[in-house]
Formats: structure tokens, C-alpha cells, sequence
């Protein structure tokens, strides 16, 4: 059938956001029949339709999207349709000139789960049966108006082998099973509230549950279940527990209650993000579920907590309200990023939480923003919505949501919450509907944060003061200014609250009063700067003050300028715990931008006796809180210091960073050793905030001492053979992953001998081997990639090798002979064809080749080149590539 094949030499061309239209047909309700086979399902589907006046022509066809599916019976309002009155485009599209107003359609296709090995749609794994309809899979499933504006009353029947798939799940509430034919059975679902079909889900499987309950707070019973392979139930209690707190959080924080009889949770390990918030039927990575002390790392243990937390959240902020079309996805993914922040820091400790989202939003989020791929948080055009699941719409996103949270307060922001729930409770609705919300729940003028949404490009910010001792008066001038992105070469200012205070010399707070106010007052206070300048005069200061700006990270920016002096003034006198962790972030990159600068000239790196002593005083008051210790030990990323610089030099970056751990490890070794010994727990291994905090302080001393040498070594080969949980032997296997001690040899193959069969932890044995320092990894990342343990059909698996490699270990990637470019593209182009969401997302890295020197990205743009010139790209790795060459 030539004519239906896409035609794979056209050049994909991108949708925009300014050509939206209501949909022709809107669908009222859903009856899907499944009858599940491996290789040979048939879905019947009978959806009741009927003509939208808001879509303006009242003679459009019925246009419904297909992809893959091979038709076996179509009838509209109960007759069969000949071929001749539809058509198949060669999109896979179902077109139907002529339908009646109000219709009821019937259809019936088969698809082939088996095949499915980009994990959208309806797919196999491990020999159950999984979906991921986010965001355009539901049209592999069967045909259908496939956006999130078409809400529907989904009812569906599983039919399947009782034998081999005695679990059959979809969205809602259970009503009804039965025994069919053949040793069949089936079962019922029936989701009462409308939803678009990207919510939509079915698990079938011999999975076991976990299972709890929940009383809400109006005293309904909700029961709770967690669906995993039989002998993973152990590993679920985390995962439960999260959720239980996170539904009585929401209650009690947004007043929002869960709204069926069950919430279910099913775990699949071929996945291809975290997890997915379909409608009472919440499919996770079994990343985000499975946890225990001997196989999870704390980081682990809280990503559960995010996930899970993120995924329940996403009921009221996302499923219940949903968006008008993909461009309005940082509606549902940025305010529920910021509700799950906003979970996690009432967990434990907020600034610790700040400070962790605000190191993963300068990782990802700020490179993105200056790269090729640079969007608004509401972008304008896609060619493949999947590349667009990013860290600006989504962290980026939260931040946006917090700058409003920020400038109306944490009351009226829960009464703008309340007010968008009640306003759009069923609807598919924009962004401006939900600022529209918060405006008119606070009464503030919130316009000019609509800029936030529209303008890509992290603004940078700096700072000019002034003291006029006579008139004890302080002058603060404030400057923002973005840099142009693809296709926005002006920028205009946006309202950036800087949340601030004063410093007297000896470090004490000083209260603050602005010209024109009456009095002064004590603690942060918020200045707006909403144009490209402004002053803000601070009258009777008695001396010349230190100003500590964007307290807490309060609007995401770059702040920079800040004298070295005054850096450390601040790293020790603050009274904000982020600006105290940022002003040592902000120091040490400082000094590792000098000894980059120092090594081009070929002179000696040398080192700043003040890191040791911030190390030193760090260690003496962890204590109090190890957790906040641990995140000031941790110097910036190799990574978060090329971001800084206009041109990157990672290899340079990489011997000056690691000059520094050595000199800290050597001069600090006492201090370090006693610290280390010190935080050696010995009674039971917890995993709370301060559990968490001191482990990560203990690996923190570790590091340094590692790098100092034969003595850290040998420390890190003791504490990986102790065994005590999983992260302490991964910070110590990764230490050792560095190395050439023999040592290393030695636990890499232990620790694969003993997890060989856990693929969770088999993932971590892959990333630290990728993320080795060595001179050598590119050429161990390529035997690796032909280990018979490596499977680049399974995301984690793919993600753990090439993704680790590619983003987490910079030096390497960026090996000047180019072999890492090379192998991060002969990985692409092989996993293109099977998976191409996933292929995208690892493509990355190479595209960001103009913040390299010319030799590395000229060599950089000919993998590009490469990948361009294959004749059957994805959309989504033609979208990538062809920007980043652009
Ligand atoms: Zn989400």
C-alpha cells in the first residue's frame, strides 16, 4: 500500500502555537474492547461524536488520528462504512467527509504490542502489557481525535488470558468481571470523570500489589495499590508511604482530595521517562518505585518521594484541569513540579531542598536556555511535542509558578488555586487562565509575568552600589539583561523580584528602609526590578553595607559580578542559607575559572588557602545540619563551570577542579579523616533527613580524601567492602572507578557479580563506569556498549551508559580526538530506529558544539551532519539535529 507509507524523504514541519483551532468533533463518551495478544491485539472502539460549533466550520470532515493501525471494521451509526466514504491519509489519519452531526463511529484494528519498542502507545514488557499515551500515543492504540482539548467518558473491557495475564487494569473504578471463551477473563473499568486520551491506560499482567489504604479527609476510603513482578513487593514500602503523605499533604496544603475508590500504581522496566499520571492508573519506571537500603541510594530514596509525589499531584493539576493544546504543557508540568517542590521541602529541610533544585536547574535547565534548542517556557512552534518534556518547561516552569507564589504570597496564592480549580474543573484551559486566576485572587497585576512565558534566555543580572557616608545613604543599582535566542534576537526586561538584604561590616543584618518609606525594617524584603535598570535608595545606613541579593534563588537567573570579597563575606555571614551555599558555589567557580586561565597561560595552577579554611569551618559547624554542609562541600559540576565561560574548555576545567579536590584532600586531611570517622554510623541505618545529611557529608570527606591520594583509596576500597547500603558503596565505587589501584578492577567485578540480576542496580554499575574520569573511558563506554548486559532497547539501560557518559561526564565526551562525539552518535543512529523519543533526548550534548573551540566543534557538527544525512530520522532526532546545525 504505497499511499498510506509516510513518505520519509519530506521534511517534518512544525506545528505553532498560533494556528490553534477548536476541534471539528468533540467525544462525549468511549467504549474500548481489548483483546489482548502479544503480537495480534484488536481494539474495538465505539465513541459517541458530535460537532463543535466553537471549531467555526460546521462542514469540516471527521478527522481522527491514527498511526500504525490496520483497520478490520468501521460502521458509523451502525452501518459499515465503504471505502469509499473514508479515508486513510498518509499520516495514518482516519478522515470521514460527511459525518453526520451527532454519530456514533465503530471501529475495530490490530496492533502489534510485541513490536512497539518505542514504548508509546500500547507495548509489551517483560510479557505483560503496558501503555504510555503521553503525549500523542493513543492514536498507536486506536483512532481518535488524539489532543488534550477532546475530554471523554471512558468505559473499557480487557479481555486477555486468565492464565498469563490475571491482572487487568485500566483508569477509574472496577464494575465488573467475568470468564470469557478460551480461558479467557475480563474486566471492566469505568472512569466517571472525562479526560483527554493522553491520560488514558490499561496494564495487563502477572503482576502482585502492594497494597494500603487511605481515608480522605471527608472519610472516604480509597484503596491504595502498588503492582510490581512477584518478588518485588519488599521494595515498595517507600514508594507507598510517599504517596500516603502526599495525598494528605495536598489535602491539607490545597484543600484537594483524591476523587475515586482506587488509586493504582503498576512498575514496568522498559519506560521511557520517570512515570506518567494517567487517571487513577499511575504507570511508573521501576527507577521510581523499587527501593531498598541494599539496593537504592539515598538519592534514589528521594527521587521516589519526587516522583511519586509529582505523579498523585498531577490528578487536581493536570488530569482534573488539563491543557488546551501541547504548547500550554508547563500548565500541568510547572505547577506540578513547584507542588512537588513544595512537598519535598515541607518534608524535610527547605533550604537543603532550594539548594538541590536550584544545582539541577543550573545543570540542565541553564544550558538548555543558551543552547540551540533555547524555548519560552511557552514555546511558539514544535516539529516533535516529545522534545519538548524539558527541563525549562518543566524546572523552569516551577520557577515561574514560584515567582508568582513569591510575589502574591503563600494565601492568596492558595485562594488562586482554589479559583482555578473552581473555574476550570473538566476544562482544557491555557496558561493565561491560570494567571488569570491568581490575578484576580489577589488582586495584583500580574501581566507583565506572562513575559516569563514567553521569552526563552535566562536574564542576567547584575549589581552596582554606591555609599554616600555624609548622607548615610546606599545607593543599589540593579541591571538585568537576556541574551538573544533562535528566533527572539531582541529581549525585553521582565519583573525579576530580588529578594535582599543589607550586611553591616561586621556581618550583622541591618533593618532597611527605602527612600520614601516611613520606617525601616528588619529581615528580606523584595525589590522588583522590572525594567533594564533600577535604583533603589536605602536611607540612614550607618556604614558602608554588603547587600545580600536573591535570597532563597528568588527568580531564576544569572547573578553575577559579586566581588570575591564580598562572596566570602557572605559565604560565612548571611543570614539565607542559599546565598551562604551559593556565595561558595560562586567562590569556587571563581577560583577554577583562574587556574583554567593560569593553565592556558602554562603558569602554575596554584590555591587559595581560603578554600581550606571554609572547608575547615564548614566541618567544625556540620553538625547542626550535615545536609546543608554536605551541598557547600560539593564543588559546582564540571559542567555548571563551562556554563559559565563563553568558550568551554573541559579538559582544562577538568585538571583545575580536580586540583583543587587534591590540594583540599592534602591540606584538610586531618580534619577530613577526623570528619569521616566522626560521621561512621553505628547504630541502624536510617533513611530521615539527618540519616541522608550525614552519609552525604561522610562521602563528601571521602571525595576529597580520595583525591588525595593511596590513603582515601584505601578508605573507599574498606568502605566498599563493608557493604553497609547502597550509597555508601556507590560514592566509594565511583571513587575507586577513577582510579588505576587494582582495587578497582576488584570491586567493579564484585559488585557485578553480586547484582547482575537487579536491573536498577545493574544500571548504576553501567553509569559509574561511563562517568570515570580515566583517560581511558571512551574506549571502556564502547567495549561496554557490546556487553551482553547492555540492552539499548531498554531506556534506563541506554540512558545509564550513553546518556551517563555523554551529560555526566564532560571531560571524556569531550576527549579532543573526538572518539566520544563518535560514539555518542553511532549510539544514536542505532537506537534512532527503535526508539526515537529516547534517541533525542541522548542527542543533546552534541548540539551545544558553538560553546566549544573550533577543532572540537567542527568535530562535533560532523556527527551531526552524519546523523542528519540518514535517509529515515525520527521526528523528534531530525527536530534536534536539524536545529542544532542550524
Ligand atoms: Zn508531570
Amino acid at each position: 500500500m504505497p499511499d498510506t507509507q509516510r513518505d520519509a524523504s519530506a521534511t517534518p514541519q512544525p506545528i505553532r502555537r498560533q494556528d490553534y483551532r477548536p476541534p471539528a468533533f468533540l467525544v462525549d463518551t468511549v467504549e474500548l474492547v481489548f483483546d489482548l495478544d502479544p503480537s495480534a491485539t484488536t481494539v474495538r472502539a465505539r465513541l459517541a461524536l458530535r460537532r463543535n460549533r466553537a471549531h467555526g466550520d460546521l462542514a469540516a470532515p471527521l478527522r481522527l488520528d491514527g498511526e500504525g493501525l490496520e483497520l478490520l471494521e468501521i460502521a458509523l451509526d451502525g452501518v459499515p462504512l465503504p471505502p469509499n466514504r473514508y479515508r486513510i491519509g498518509p499520516d495514518g489519519a482516519l478522515c470521514i467527509p460527511n459525518a453526520p452531526g451527532i454519530c456514533t463511529l465503530e471501529t475495530r484494528v490490530r496492533i502489534a504490542p510485541d513490536r512497539n519498542t518505542e514504548l508509546s502507545g500500547l507495548y509489551t514488557s517483560g510479557g505483560n502489557f503496558y501503555t504510555q499515551c503521553e503525549a500523542e500515543g493513543f492514536r498507536r492504540i486506536t483512532f481518535f481525535p488524539d489532543r488534550p482539548d477532546v475530554m471523554a467518558r471512558y468505559t473499557v473491557t480487557l479481555i486477555a488470558d486468565r492464565a498469563r495475564w490475571p491482572v487487568l487494569l485500566s483508569n477509574g473504578n472496577p464494575e465488573g468481571s467475568g470468564a470469557a471463551q478460551g480461558g479467557k477473563h475480563w474486566v471492566r473499568w469505568v472512569d466517571p470523570h472525562p479526560k483527554p486520551s493522553y491520560l488514558f491506560a490499561l496494564v495487563a499482567g502477572d503482576l502482585v500489589n502492594v497494597h494500603d489504604t487511605f481515608t480522605t479527609r471527608s472519610g472516604r476510603q480509597v484503596s491504595l495499590n502498588i503492582w510490581v513482578r512477584r518478588g518485588d513487593e519488599p521494595r515498595c514500602g517507600h514508594a507507598m508511604e510517599s504517596l500516603k503523605r502526599a495525598m494528605r499533604w495536598d489535602e491539607e496544603t490545597f484543600g484537594l482530595e483524591y476523587d475515586l475508590d482506587v488509586f493504582n500504581i503498576a512498575a514496568v522496566s522498559d519506560f521511557n521517562m520517570g512515570a506518567m499520571e494517567n487517571k487513577g492508573l499511575n504507570i511508573f519506571n521501576t527507577k521510581y518505585v523499587l527501593a531498598s537500603p541494599e539496593t537504592a541510594t539515598d538519592a534514589d530514596w528521594q527521587g521516589i518521594e519526587t516522583v511519586v509525589s509529582h505523579e498523585y499531584f498531577h490528578n487536581w493539576t493536570g488530569n482534573r484541569v488539563t491543557c488546551r493544546d501541547w504548547f500550554q504543557l508547563s500548565l500541568k508540568e510547572g505547577l506540578t513540579v513547584f507542588r512537588d517542590q513544595e512537598f519535598s521541602a515541607d518534608q524535610g529541610s527547605r533550604a537543603v531542598k532550594r539548594i538541590r533544585d536550584v544545582r539541577g536547574l543550573r545543570a540542565a535547565q541553564f544550558p538548555e536556555d543558551a543552547g540551540p534548542m533555547a524555548h519560552p517556557v511557552r514555546p511558539d512552534s514544535y516539529i516533535e511535542i516529545e522534545n519538548f518534556y524539558t527541563p525549562t518547561v518543566y524546572q523552569k516552569g516551577a520557577e515561574v509558578v514560584r515567582l508568582i507564589h513569591t510575589r502574591i504570597g503563600a494565601a492568596a496564592f492558595r485562594k488562586g488555586m482554589d479559583l482555578y480549580i473552581a473555574r476550570h474543573d473538566n476544562q482544557a484551559v491555557t496558561i493565561e487562565e491560570f494567571v488569570q486566576a491568581m490575578q484576580d485572587a489577589s488582586g495584583e497585576d500580574l501581566s507583565a509575568f506572562m513575559g516569563w512565558y514567553s521569552q526563552a534566555g535566562t536574564p542576567e543580572v547584575t549589581a552596582e552600589d554606591a555609599y554616600d557616608p555624609a548622607a548615610r545613604r546606599y545607593t543599589l543599582t540593579l541591571r538585568q539583561r537576556t541574551p538573544p535566542t533562535p528566533g527572539q534576537p531582541e529581549k525585553r526586561p521582565l519583573p525579576i523580584p530580588v529578594a535582599m538584604g543589607l550586611l553591616d561590616p561586621a556581618g550583622q543584618a541591618l533593618p532597611t528602609r527605602l527612600a520614601g518609606e516611613n520606617e525601616a525594617r528588619a529581615g528580606t524584603r523584595m525589590l522588583l526590578l522590572d525594567q533594564a535598570e533600577r535604583r533603589f535608595v536605602f536611607e540612614d545606613v550607618p556604614a558602608p553595607p554588603v547587600p545580600s541579593l536573591l535570597r532563597g534563588f528568588s527568580a531564576p537567573v544569572r547573578l553575577g559580578g559579586i566581588p570575591r570579597e564580598r562572596l566570602r563575606f557572605l559565604a560565612v555571614h548571611d543570614t539565607d542559607p542559599f546565598v551562604r551555599w551559593d556565595s561558595h558555589q560562586q567562590y569556587a567557580t571563581a577560583l577554577v575559572l583562574d587556574m583554567v586561565a593560569a593553565h592556558r597561560r602554562g603558569e602554575p595552577l596554584g590555591f587559595d588557602p581560603a578554600l581550606a579554611e571554609a572547608v575547615t569551618t564548614t566541618l567544625a559547624g556540620a553538625d547542626d545540619d550535615p545536609a546543608f554542609a554536605a551541598e557547600v562541600l560539593a564543588l559546582p559540576s564540571e559542567g555548571v563551570i563551562a556554563d559559565q565561560m563563553e568558550v568551554a574548555d573541559p579538559e582544562a576545567i577538568h585538571l583545575a577542579r580536580e586540583h583543587l579536590r587534591r590540594e583540599i584532600g592534602r591540606r584538610c586531611a586531618d580534619t577530613l579523616r577526623a570528619a569521616y570517622e566522626a560521621l561512621t554510623d553505628t547504630g541502624p541505618y536510617r533513611i530521615d533527613g539527618r540519616g541522608i545529611g550525614r552519609r552525604a557529608l561522610r562521602n563528601a570527606c571521602l571525595g576529597y580524601l580520595a583525591a588525595a591520594g593511596e590513603e582515601g583509596v584505601r578508605l573507599a576500597k574498606a568502605q566498599f567492602d563493608a557493604q553497609a547500603n547502597m550509597t555508601d558503596v556507590l560514592a566509594a565505587l565511583s571513587l575507586l572507578a577513577d582510579t588505576d589501584a587494582p582495587a578497582r578492577e576488584e570491586a567493579l567485578a564484585a559488585f557485578h557479580a553480586r547484582w547482575r540480576g537487579d536491573e536498577l542496580v545493574l544500571d548504576k554499575w553501567f553509569a559509574i563506569q561511563a562517568m570515570s574520569s580515566r583517560p581511558d573511558t571512551v574506549a571502556a563506554v564502547r567495549a561496554l556498549y557490546r556487553h551482553p548486559d547492555f540492552d539499548l532497547r531498554n531506556p534506563n539501560r541506554a540512558r545509564a551508559l550513553i546518556g551517563a557518559f555523554a551529560s555526566g561526564n564532560p571531560a571524556r565526551f569531550h576527549d579532543a580526538s573526538g572518539e566520544g562525539y563518535r560514539f555518542l552518535a553511532d549510539a544514536v543512529i542505532a537506537l534512532d530506529p527503535i526508539n526515537g523519543a529516547t534517541a533525542a533526548r541522548l542527542v543533546s550534548p552534541l548540539g551545544l558544539w558553538r560553546r566549544q573551540a573550533p577543532e572540537r566543534a567542527a568535530l562535533m557538527r560532523r556527527e551531526l551532519e552524519r546523523i542528519l544525512a540518514l535517509p529515515c530520522l525520527s521526528r523528534g532526532t531530525f527536530e534536534k539535529v536539524s536545529k542544532a546545525l542550524a
